[in-house]
């Protein structure tokens, strides 16, 4: 893949040209962020325009040293990951025995160590020196979602590349790209949480499933419908296992849901719907809520979603979204 082709992160895009352009690229890299934020795709498209027979900047994606990066197999570009639960001393081993080796086909000999945060300390400590002073022609990087799980001697020696998750926006275009039609790309990119790779793997029929029962709760909630039974029924849900991440996609769903709401009381073009399938059901319960109430659930559950990452029990998860409901209602009734 082509530089541009890589989705998302630009800036890191720019960074990267702009070494390659002065000639100044560290030899020690870590690439750092989310996962799916496309680090991989990003570490092998830099590997294509330091070993491009056409371009530097931008690989031309057609000559034979990036097509044998493409597949996975050019002599110089090695990929290292994890050997069960580590990545063990040998591969480092290997990595130091062959680094110091110039390039056999390419310009660059190029190590990708992917999820790098398993690196054990043996294995860590092994690659340290040549870290610090890798040949003119072997570039490393390492890749991880968490860089704090590196030793501070690796992180100290490699300059750190962060990556953010990708934008909703440019998931749902690359899906569209990749033949998908509106309402999927729009939905799978809304529960995507920003991994392309997630959204690319997700199941339609299960997608779809899960939109219409999250409207189900949604309606209930709005219209001050059968809370108790909703409630138990998901209570019952609540200790199977998996129900933790498909609770979070119907907190994300909600949100859709409040937004399309929001856009269309404020008289927005219904094109920019997220979920334009339930225009007829949303001009029907519009009039349940308020804008300042709709704007307040959407925040809320914003909340909500935010407390996902600091682990908290899934039952008060739960116990606090309908209570923020329930204490609108009232709110109302005062
Ligand atoms: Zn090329």
């Amino acid at each position: 893949m082509a530089f541009s082709n890589i989705p998302g992160n630009e800036r890191v895009k720019k960074i990267l040209q702009a070494f390659i352009e002065k000639e100044r690229l560290p030899h020690a890299l870590i690439f750092a962020g989310p996962e799916g934020s496309g680090k991989k795709l990003m570490a092998l498209g830099l590997a294509k325009a330091l070993n491009c027979e056409k371009s530097k900047i931008e690989p031309c994606n057609e000559c034979s040293q990036c097509n044998s990066i493409d597949n996975e197999n050019h002599p110089d570009v090695i990929i290292i990951s994890p050997e069960g639960q580590f990545i063990k001393i040998d591969q480092m081993r290997f990595l130091i025995q062959t680094a110091y080796l110039k390039p056999m086909v390419g310009y660059y000999r190029v190590y990708i160590i992917d999820q790098a945060e398993k690196l054990n300390e043996e294995a860590s400590n092994a690659i340290l020196k040549i870290l610090e002073e890798p040949p003119s022609f072997t570039i490393i990087i390492l890749i991880t979602n968490n860089p704090s799980f590196l030793l501070p001697t690796i992180r100290s020696r490699c300059q750190i590349i962060p990556f953010s998750s990708i934008k909703r926006e440019e998931i749902e275009s690359i899906l569209r790209e990749n033949g998908y039609d509106e309402e999927k790309a729009r939905l799978i990119s809304l529960l995507a949480e920003g991994n392309l790779e997630k959204a690319l793997s997700f199941d339609w029929e299960v997608v779809f499933e899960k939109k219409q029962k999250a409207f189900e709760i949604f309606k209930n909630l709005i219209k001050k419908e059968n809370i108790f039974q909703t409630y138990k029924r998901l209570e019952r849900e609540s200790y199977s296992s998996g129900f933790k991440e498909e609770f979070r996609d119907f907190l994300e769903l909600m949100i859709s849901f409040c937004r399309d709401i929001i856009l269309l009381k404020e008289g927005g073009d219904t094109r920019y719907l997220l979920n334009p399938n339930f225009l007829l059901e949303f001009k029907e319960i519009e009039r349940f809520v308020d804008q300042n109430e709709i704007q307040k659930y959407m925040e809320e559950i914003e909340n909500l979603i935010y407390s996902f990452e600091k682990n908290v029990k899934i039952r008060m998860l739960m116990d606090y979204l309908f209570s923020i409901f329930a204490f609108r209602e009232e709110g109302r009734d005062a």
